[in-house]
Order: C-alpha cells, then sequence, then structure tokens
C-alpha cells in the first residue's frame, strides 16, 4: 500500500500517453506549443506499463488514460489490454475530447475500458469552434453516442467562462441528465498556456445559475474527489471542481504519470521526478524507488490557495489536468 508522509492512502494513477491534441482549447493549447517533446523521448506502452505493474503490485486500484488526447495514440486498446489482463477489476477510466470515439468506442470497451470522462463546453457549433479553434461539436456528440450504446460510462466536464459558454450551464446540464450522464464543472484554472483574455466562472455563479431553475443540497464532496456533489430534488447529480479551494487535499488519493515519464505528486505543484530512464533500463527496483520517494513528497496541500499563488508553467495538456 502506498500510504503519503499524512497518513493518505494513494491509489489512482492518471497516466498521460500523449501531450499532443488535435483540438486547441483556449483555456489549455490556443497555439501550439513551442516545442513538443520529440516522439523518442516518449515512452513505449511496454515501458509505461513496466511502471504501470509496478504501482499496481504497490497498491494502484485506479487508473485513468490521459492526454493531450489520448485517442491519438495509436493502438490504445492494445494499450488498455495489458493493464486490463494484469488487474482485470482494475478500475480503468480514460478522459477524452470524444473526437475520435466513433468507430472506436467498442474497442475500447472491449479491451477493458469501464469509464470515460469527455468534455462538453457547448452544445453550439460555432462556440465549439471558437474553444476548440476547429469544427469539432458534430463528431463529439457522436461519439458520445456511441460510447452510450457500447454501455461505457460517461461523465461530463463543463469549463464554464464567461462571453463563451456561460449562457449554456442549464442547456448542458440537461443534455447530460436525459443522458443520464452526471456533469462536472471545471472553474477555470489560470495557466500560462491559455488564451489571456480567458475569464472563468466561480462556483457561486454557476450554482445561483442551476438555482434559477432547480433546487438541490449540498452533498460535499464524492469520497476521494476533487468534485463538490450536489443533489437535484429529482436525484440527479452535478459536481463543481473548484482548484482554487485545498479542502479536497485532505484526501487526495492521486499522483500523475507523464508521457515522458514524470510522476507528479500534485497538479498544483512544479515538481516530479522520472522514472523514464528506469523503465528504459527495465529497471524495476529503480521505478519502485522513486514512486515511493514521490509518495513520501507529496504536498499535504496545493500551492494556488497561497497568497502569492501563481499561474501553472505546468500545461494541463502535458499532466493530463
Ligand atoms: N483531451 C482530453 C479532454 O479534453 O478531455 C483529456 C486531456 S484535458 C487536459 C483534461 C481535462 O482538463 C479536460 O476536462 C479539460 O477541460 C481540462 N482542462 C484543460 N485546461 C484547463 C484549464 N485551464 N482549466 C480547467 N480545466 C482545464
Ligand atoms: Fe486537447 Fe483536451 Fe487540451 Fe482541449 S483540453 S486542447 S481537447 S488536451
Amino acid at each position: 500500500m502506498l500510504v503519503d508522509s499524512y497518513g493518505r492512502t494513494v491509489d489512482y494513477l492518471r497516466v498521460s500517453v500523449t501531450e499532443r491534441c488535435n483540438f486547441r482549447c483556449q483555456y489549455c493549447m490556443p497555439e501550439k506549443p513551442f516545442s513538443w517533446v520529440p516522439k523518442e523521448n516518449l515512452l513505449s506502452f511496454e515501458e509505461l506499463f513496466l511502471f504501470i505493474k509496478v504501482a499496481i503490485d504497490e497498491g494502484v486500484k485506479k487508473i485513468r488514460i490521459t492526454g493531450g488526447e489520448p485517442l491519438l495514440r495509436e493502438d490504445l486498446d492494445k494499450f488498455l489490454k495489458m493493464i486490463y489482463d494484469y488487474k482485470p477489476d482494475i478500475d480503468l477510466a480514460m478522459t477524452t475530447n470524444a473526437f475520435l470515439l466513433k468507430g472506436t468506442a467498442q474497442r475500447l470497451k472491449d479491451a477493458g475500458l469501464k469509464r470515460i470522462n469527455v468534455s462538453i463546453d457547448t452544445l453550439k457549433p460555432e462556440v465549439a469552434l471558437a474553444i476548440a479553434q476547429k469544427d469539432v461539436l458534430k463528431n463529439v456528440l457522436e461519439g458520445v453516442n456511441e460510447a452510450l450504446k457500447v454501455g461505457l460510462k460517461v461523465k461530463v466536464n463543463m469549463v464554464p467562462m464567461k462571453g463563451m459558454n456561460d449562457g449554456e450551464i442549464l442547456d448542458v446540464l440537461e443534455y447530460c441528465k436525459e443522458r443520464n450522464m452526471s456533469i462536472r464543472y471545471i472553474e477555470y484554472m489560470e495557466n500560462v498556456h491559455a488564451s489571456v483574455d480567458i475569464k472563468g466562472m466561480k462556483s457561486d455563479e454557476l450554482l445561483s445559475i442551476i438555482g434559477e431553475r432547480y433546487k438541490f443540497t449540498d452533498e460535499g464532496f464524492e469520497a476521494t474527489s476533487p468534485s463538490h456533489g450536489y443533489k437535484c430534488e429529482d436525484g440527479y447529480k452535478f459536481g463543481i471542481i473548484e482548484p482554487y479551494k485545498d479542502d479536497f487535499c485532505a484526501k487526495c488519493n492521486r499522483i500523475r504519470l507523464t508521457a515522458e515519464g514524470n510522476l507528479i505528486p500534485c497538479l498544483y505543484f512544479d515538481e516530479a521526478m522520472s522514472i523514464h530512464d528506469a523503465v528504459k533500463r527495465g529497471d524495476i527496483q529503480e521505478a519502485a524507488n522513486v514512486l515511493k520517494e514521490v509518495i513520501r513528497t507529496k504536498p499535504e496541500k496545493n500551492r494556488w490557495s497561497e497568497e502569492d499563488g501563481e499561474a501553472s508553467n505546468r500545461a494541463f495538456y502535458e499532466t493530463g489536468g
């Protein structure tokens, strides 16, 4: 079991398989990054799997594949199957923009994928074009339909932004509700890679808009999730992630691995340790040592709530959010 210095059990690993993406979401990577990590620096699926086996042996029970856009990486289904075959009861999930889900959802499900989180910021094609800087909505919605049809559980992430999709808070909620998918609104997190003129919305604004149509109760945090849960009178549940607060840190159970092998103990810290060389050499013991050191040094709280907290340098497309 992996237990950090503050007594928290870490059993959730998020694995970014690529930093590249077929979208250019304004809040994430509006311009082509100055330099992509060269392909030869990325870990192969075999190398990532070598570390994943170590992590599972040490007690990891949930793995989320993310990116960039994870579906850009060829043979992702084979990678999922490697993990599933090693530990069939692993909670295997993925976060995706859904653009490439149509035609692949069944293969991913058959490989052992159980759940997906999909980013849907708008239901208007022209707004989707403005946010992603590509005409994406049709493919995204078709991808979601197919995922539901093949029996994947689907959650939706929405980043509300003033003057962009602030008029669609309830529309996207209704779209999710009709399809039995829960929605989580993620407060926009400032970072140096995002467009400068984005204005995010805070949870009190979102709750006031939702309150115009629904009565809801505050359910508090969902287990170890950073999402603050709410329940409408009719039983529908939605969540809000408020990253600038740190009250979810006390239950944090996660670490992150980037596609080139950096192991990150906290999304809001710039520190990381690399397992790159260890897995390239096939040195399982060294990979396990780095994992334990990262757990030992996992910070108690995120740094963004500190008074001198600054916009993070780390890109979301690198860490996988
Ligand atoms: N490409 C996939 C997707 O968009 O779902 C997976 C990677 S993306 C980096 C993971 C999540 O991070 C998405 O839900 C996205 O909305 C969120 N995200 C990216 N940049 C963000 C920001 N600046 N503030 C809040 N959420 C952000
Ligand atoms: Fe790509 Fe996801 Fe970032 Fe959008 S949020 S640019 S889809 S990685």
